[in-house]
């Protein structure tokens, strides 16, 4: 039986370690905090006086794809719907735009595009195609670059099938060289309902004048499976794969830092933690992969490649005593110029004046997570990764006060501030001190680039034969269902390396 190293516990590292256990191999999971999930942590406050708490997912919020974490169940042979129960969302986001006006994004395409016709004539049969190439794009994602390690664009071609009709006609539907909001707008060119559109891209961090077009793939992805609540808070996944990994055997060590990982004739053979030494066959970093590469392995091992942090962001967890009836579960707040907002964040590298927000309000769904007629309510803003000089313990009470301005202005909330009852911050240094990410970012590296764009390093990295990668800044890239597939990708592709070698 072959042994194994996961370093890190985030959602990839936990599904890779699920995978490689109910492959057989013998697997210890090593994760510098207390906890286990990595940005999937939970946050508990409870009410001054003593009636009660607020619980807050800390990190992601809209789970997309179960079908992903569906399939790393099946690997152990266990039914997804009994380990996590879940309730589909639809509403999918509630949407406030700076005049006021208001649009719900649903799931069914043609209760959509009738919204959408309602709200800009002309968008229905817009957003039709939209959601049609949207479908191609996905389609081509799953033959070419899901399930699979892949570095670039070699890995994703079938050199028989390069020439064949479909080949050629799938690379033309990948319609390399156009951006995300490109494609938005050709077929959506109502500004506002392109801006609700282009936010698919914020689940990977990035702009979407900056991100190639595949991209929009993400709108099939969430309306044809859905978004999903599981019972508990999405905080729950991380807790079922923690359970699931527990039962399979798989050595779990919270508050165990990796500090290195040993090489010998330039194949993994240990990870050090501290003094101590673990012998391995394989390792799977869920670390940040730019990170492993500089600071984990031995110095000159590998050039780590050039690759831009995606954005940080600042979540205000708000506990309030009183509910918000115009909110959704999930709920947008747009700025007003989209241009201006993310050529601040990802090109000028400084907070957006006036920033779209995300909320959660999960109290819609889950009264448990509030005492009663309360909300336990989550804001995000996306700021840029941490750039020289920002200081955020000094930017964060004025950039607080512009977020509560912008919900007051766009979305009603002008009383907030007299209904916070307990106050907790996310700022990008904790997110990179938490989390160790690169420079705070949330999503990994940013998918920028119309050709390339997509495309993160490898989970196999093929100049060291034992060392695989998983999470965000890996192959398929960020989001809970992408990170979770990044975890299955270097299982699969170490249990196949290691049954190659006799191994296994
Ligand atoms: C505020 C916020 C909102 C988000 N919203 C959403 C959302 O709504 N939907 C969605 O799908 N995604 C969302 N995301 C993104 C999603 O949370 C991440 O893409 C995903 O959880 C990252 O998983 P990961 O496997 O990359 O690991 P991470 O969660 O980054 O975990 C990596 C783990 O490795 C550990 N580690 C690092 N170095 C070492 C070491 N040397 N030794 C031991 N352990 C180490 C870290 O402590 C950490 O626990 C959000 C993220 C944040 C922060």
């Amino acid at each position: 039986m072959s042994r194994l190293v996961v370093i890190g516990a985030g959602l990839g590292g936990l599904a890779a370690a699920v995978t490689a256990a109910a492959r057989g191999h013998r697997v210890t999971l090593l994760e510098k905090n207390d906890w286990l999930g990595g940005k999937a942590a939970v946050l508990e406050l409870p009410v001054p006086g003593g009636n009660g708490a607020y619980r807050f997912d800390m990190g992601p919020t809209i789970l997309t794809m179960p079908r992903v974490l569906k399939r790393i169940f099946a690997e152990a042979g266990r039914d997804l719907a009994q380990a996590l129960p879940m309730t589909r969302l639809d509403p999918q986001w509630r949407c406030f735009f700076a005049d006021g006006r208001r649009i719900d994004l649903q799931e069914d395409i043609g209760a959509m595009a009738a919204s959408m016709e309602a709200f800009a004539a002309g968008s229905g049969e817009g957003y039709r195609r939209f959601q049609a190439i949207a479908r191609q794009l996905h389609e081509i994602s799953e033959r070419f670059f899901f399930w699979k390690p892949v570095g670039g664009v070699v890995d994703t071609m079938d050199w028989r099938a390069q020439f064949s009709g479909r080949a050629l006609s799938d690379l033309k539907a990948l319609r390399m060289g156009q951006s995300m909001a490109g494609v938005v707008r050709k077929e959506v060119p109502d500004p506002q309902l392109a801006q609700m559109l282009d936010h698919f891209c914020q689940y990977v961090g990035s702009s979407p004048y900056l991100a190639p077009a595949v991209l929009a793939g993400i709108g099939d992805m969430q309306v044809s499976e859905g978004i999903w609540y599981p019972q508990g808070g999405t905080r729950g996944v991380a807790t079922a794969l923690e359970s699931l990994a527990g039962e399979l055997g798989v050595e779990l060590r919270p508050g165990c830092a990796a500090t290195g990982i040993e090489l010998e004739g330039g194949r993994v053979v240990a990870v050090k933690a501290g003094s101590e030494r673990i012998a391995c066959d394989a390792v799977v970093s869920n670390a940040d992969a730019i990170r492993t590469m500089v600071e984990l392995l031995p110095e000159g091992a590998i050039r780590a490649p050039k690759h831009e942090p995606a954005c940080s962001g600042v979540v205000l967890y708000l506990g309030l005593d009183r509910r918000y009836p115009q909110l959704a579960h999930h709920s947008f707040v747009f700025s007003a110029d989209p241009e201006a907002e993310f050529d601040a964040i990802y090109r000028q590298g400084i907070p957006a004046p006036d920033p779209s927000a995300y909320l959660a309000a999960p109290s819609v769904t889950d009264p448990s997570v509030a005492p009663p007629d309360g909300e336990a309510l989550y804001i995000l803003v996306h700021t840029p990764y941490i750039r020289p000089g920002q200081d955020w313990q000094t930017m964060l009470p004025g950039y607080r006060r512009v977020i509560l301005d912008k919900l007051a202005r766009t979305a009603g909330l002008e009383d907030i501030e007299r209904h916070i009852v307990v106050e907790r911050h996310l700022t990008p240094p904790d997110i990179r001190d938490r989390y160790a990410t690169l420079d705070g970012a949330i999503y990994g590296l940013a998918s920028h680039g119309r050709f390339a764009g997509a495309f993160k390093p490898s989970n196999r990295v093929k100049r060291i034969p034992g060392l695989y990668l998983a999470g965000g800044a890996a192959h398929p890239g960020p989001g809970m269902p992408m990170v979770l597939m990044s975890g299955w990708i270097a299982a699969d592709a170490l249990h196949k390396d290691l049954a190659a070698q006799g191994a296994a």
